[in-house]
């Protein structure tokens, strides 16, 4: 039963009088859940909560924490179809993608466990005393990560669960030892509610402090001001616009004591047409991508809004093949009004600049709030011209930029934003023969790949979810797969510490049998 209140900590708080509710976009009307703003005190309490779990929370086993992980799987699964229809109903995605995104979330909680369970993940280094050395002695100094404190996530509004509250963000800073306060996305309360109380009961259930998790509900940027600003706050997870995260990323750096923030934003995607590709699977591509651009109705921060090729014959049919293709697929319901308008005040503005060409546009009579797809072309020099044409449309759009030759080519993506990924459709010997086009990509994303969609991101130990500014605010760390969780710890070293009260991943006998740096070397065994 959605109630519509916060949860801070363990209690379910309504304080303020501000109300608001959750929107049906197929229907195109307000669901019937009211939801109540999180007050000043409401936030004050959950931050208060929060530091206090920390005291206690940062010192649980791997084994522990990764106990909470699991159960919160469990309390997410055993929601059954509640979670799954409430899902539908806030997002107008349909039920395939609702139960596959439950599964991700899953996934990826079990991940964490997996991994703090093993326990290699804190990085211990280890360089023994040598109090003979000359012409100084050498201290014995070990190193290893801590968690940093309380830690702030916004839910997204594009991946309801994934990315949200139980996401991969709530997932790796409470593997790390962080406690959580998700500010939940207004978009989809109901369902951050329901997966609140999930880890609300796994926490009871594990015996977590009270505190390591709260969820705040809010329709105005104001409760999430007043999370990023407050001084017991210590880092913060986002994904969203450029304009949202940018502007917390400021309001973190304005503190007294600046604290970081880790944004996943906007992204065009770059998708490279190598000649071989055009020439020999040209229809093949063109397919492929229709199908990528217009998945979740364009909704994925992954998608391929940006296409490259070199002008003459084999680009036009790859073009008019897309526009073909991607005008047989039925368009599907945008996630609210608001992304709906922004879609349609993107596309408007992009068809307008100089020299760009409509080439397909989706027409036919549809409900409200679908996501009706628009593919450009344009030449490379007036996109070069023209940053407009460079930002993100964020729906089913994608733009062709016919360039003149390679060179052109590497002009343009040198001069494109930081993306999160980048792709290249081609043979492996062009791979070779277009160095500098490779090389320029490579510099400008967080992922590179060869003869795919970027569309899907994998979660696991090797993914990169992330990118140069925009795409990310720090291109060092990813926000999907385990790497995630070195977003939410910093290291410490400990010098001539008595080994008796080392932390147990640093202590002479590795209790933890993890694997450990030791002088220059990886080993698992005692020292
Ligand atoms: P958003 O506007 O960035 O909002 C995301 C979350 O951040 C919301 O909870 C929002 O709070 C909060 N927020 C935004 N600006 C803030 C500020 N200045 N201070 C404090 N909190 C702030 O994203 P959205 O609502 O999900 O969608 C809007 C647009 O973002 C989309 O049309 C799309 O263009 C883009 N987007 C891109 C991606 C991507 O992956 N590339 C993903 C999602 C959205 P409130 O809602 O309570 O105001």
């Amino acid at each position: 039963m959605i109630s519509g209140t916060n949860a801070i900590g363990n209690k379910a708080s309504k304080q303020g009088e501000k109300t608001f509710k959750t929107f049906d976009p197929k229907n195109n009307e307000n669901t019937e859940w009211t939801f109540y703003e999180a007050t000043t005190n409401e936030i004050n309490e959950a931050v208060a909560l929060a530091t206090d779990a920390y005291t206690v929370f940062k010192d649980y086993s791997g084994e522990k924490k990764a106990e909470f992980l699991e159960a919160i799987a469990d309390e997410i699964e055993a929601l059954g179809d509640e979670l799954i229809n409430t899902y539908c109903r806030e997002s107008g995605l349909p039920q395939g993608r609702a139960v596959g995104e439950r599964g991700r979330t899953m996934g990826q909680l079990r991940a964490f466990a997996t991994l703090i369970k093993q326990g290699s993940w804190v990085e211990a280094v280890i360089e023994k005393a040598q109090p003979d050395r000359e012409p100084l002695p050498k201290s014995d100094i070990r190193k290893m990560l801590f968690p940093l404190g309380p830690v702030v996530v916004f839910g997204a509004s594009n991946f309801p669960l994934a990315f949200s509250t139980a996401g991969g963000d709530t997932a790796s800073a409470l593997a790390a030892g962080c406690p959580v306060i998700v500010k939940s996305h207004p978009m989809h309360a109901g369902t951050g509610e329901l997966v609140s109380s999930a880890i609300i009961k796994a926490a009871k259930r594990t015996g977590m402090p009270n505190g390591v998790f709260s969820n705040l509900n809010s329709s105005g940027i104001e409760v999430g001001q007043q999370l990023i600003k407050h001084p017991k706050v210590k880092a913060v997870g986002f994904t969203g616009s450029i304009h949202g995260g940018t502007a917390l990323y400021k309001l973190a750096n304005e503190r007294d004591e600046p604290i970081p923030v880790f944004a996943e934003m906007g992204s065009i995607n770059p998708v490279v047409l190598l000649p071989s590709a055009l020439e020999q699977e040209g229809d093949t591509w063109a397919t492929k991508y229709a199908s990528s651009i217009t998945l979740g109705a364009g909704q994925f921060c992954t998608n391929p809004g940006l296409i490259l090729g070199v002008q003459g014959e084999h680009l036009n049919e790859f073009i008019d093949t897309l526009s073909k293709e991607i005008l047989k697929l039925e368009p599907t319901t945008m996630l609210h009004p608001n992304i709906y308008a922004k879609y349609v005040e993107g596309k408007k503005e992009l068809s307008e600049q100089d020299g760009v060409v409509i080439t397909a546009e989706y027409k036919k009579d549809v409900n409200v709030n679908i996501g009706q797809p628009l593919i450009l072309k344009v030449s490379g020099s007036d996109f070069l011209a023209n940053t407009k044409l460079h930002r993100e449309v964020f729906g089913p759009f994608s733009i062709v930029v016919m360039c003149k030759d390679g060179a052109e080519m590497e002009d343009i993506i040198n001069h494109l934003e930081g993306q999160l990924t980048g792709t290249i459709l081609g043979s492996e010997e062009e791979l070779e023969l277009n160095a500098g086009v490779v090389d320029a990509l490579k510099g400008r994303v967080g992922r590179i790949l060869f003869n795919g969609v970027p569309t899907g991101v994998e979660v696991n130990s090797s993914m990169v979810h992330g990118g140069p500014y925009p795409a990310s605010t720090d291109s060092r760390f990813t926000s999907v797969g385990t790497s995630a969780i070195r977003r939410w710890v910093r290291p410490v070293s400990y010098q001539d510490w008595p080994n008796r009260l080392l932390p147990d991943a640093l202590k002479n006998e590795n209790p933890l049998g993890i694997t450990r740096l030791v002088e220059g070397v990886y080993t698992n065994t005692e020292i």
